[in-house]
């Protein structure tokens, strides 16, 4: 059974050797000030620079506050949040990156926050320290994410947030190997709320995300959330067919108007009926995407629900997962 006031700490680390070291002494330093049991987990995600050794240095000097968890190869960030999500004996876990862009300094206030009874806490990046290529491609992205989960919050990107410790064993339970970690907490909660946060550019190191990874991590939040895009086959189908249908039916109309020299000799009329067929292509490719979707929610083989609680009576007694 979790400690119910205890806090974990999650961070994962890729080669962040320049950071480690005021990242330990900041989040010691603010986890203190949460005053409540605490652990910090550090997961090292393959790093071939000294980050793992140093983990291992710290582990050894702070025995009490600090678990080092070594993946033996690079899984990528959400991967190693996951195997720390495993690790974890508190009731509240909070995540945050390793290269000082999220300050520590705001683990008590997230702590705080979750005092309150919420199931997530999220965060909104107050001046947010990235590029602007990289903030529209996140606004589209909430935008999207709020479509599609009904969860109203502003900034997924931010990995500063908290997590109460049923959602982390919901998350973990979930078998899909492209997962999105906030998206995927979110879709278990009930009650979030959300605090503004500070957000520094990054001092040390350099992003881990090339262009290609991002595009890729971009893939993972969507199709882990919604099989939409399939369905958009269907529709984009069945408006070109009605689109082909309806010129079709406008040139016959002109054609009986004005006589054959009209819509040059039939060559028109070729492409209303290219349309119709186009567009019927595509929804007969949407009709495979509602299988395909079908068969990756099963696939992805989520429990069916969660038991958070349950009260029974006769015994008195209260279980709790
Ligand atoms: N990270 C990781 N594995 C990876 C890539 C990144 O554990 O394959 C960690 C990294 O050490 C950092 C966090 O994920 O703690 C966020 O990475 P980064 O700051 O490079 O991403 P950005 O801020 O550019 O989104
Ligand atoms: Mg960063």
């Amino acid at each position: 059974m979790n400690q119910s006031n205890m806090m974990s700490v999650v961070v994962p680390v890729f080669n962040e050797e320049a950071n480690l070291e005021e990242l330990i002494r900041r989040c010691l330093d603010a986890c203190r000030q949460a005053r409540r049991p605490f652990e910090i987990i550090l997961v090292d995600d393959g790093s071939s620079d000294r980050s793992a050794d140093m983990l291992d240095e710290a582990a050894a000097a702070h025995p009490e506050a600090i678990v080092a968890v070594f993946l033996n190869r690079n899984y990528g960030q959400h991967a190693a949040i996951m195997a720390g999500f495993e690790q974890v004996r508190g009731e509240i876990v909070i995540t945050l990156d390793a290269d000082l862009q999220n300050p520590p300094e705001e683990i008590p206030r997230l702590a705080e926050a979750m005092d309150r009874g919420f199931d997530v806490v999220g965060t909104v990046r107050a001046n947010r320290q990235d590029t602007v290529f990289r903030r529209t491609a996140s606004a589209l992205i909430n935008r999207a994410v709020q479509k599609a989960t009904g969860v109203m919050m502003h900034d997924y990107g931010c990995m500063l947030r908290a997590y109460r410790g049923h959602i982390v064993r919901a998350m973990l339970m979930c078998q899909e190997r492209s997962t999105f970690i906030p998206v995927l907490g979110n879709s278990f909660a009930r009650k979030t709320t959300e605090i503004e946060v500070g957000h520094d550019a990054r001092q040390k190191g350099d992003s881990k995300y090339s262009f290609s990874r991002l595009i890729s991590l971009m893939f993972d939040l969507v199709t882990s959330m919604t099989t939409f895009p399939l369905r958009l086959l269907s529709i984009a189908g069945a408006i070109v067919s009605a689109l082909g249908i309806g010129f079709g039916v406008f040139l016959l109309l002109m054609r009986l108007l004005f006589g054959a020299q009209w819509a040059a000799q039939g060559v028109f009329t070729l492409f209303a009926i290219l349309f119709i067929f186009v567009g019927a292509q595509f929804v007969g490719m949407g009709l495979l995407g509602e299988y395909l979707g079908r068969v990756y929610n099963d696939v992805r083989a989520r429990p069916r629900y969660f038991v958070q609680r349950v009260v029974c009576k006769n015994q008195c007694e209260e279980k709790t997962r």
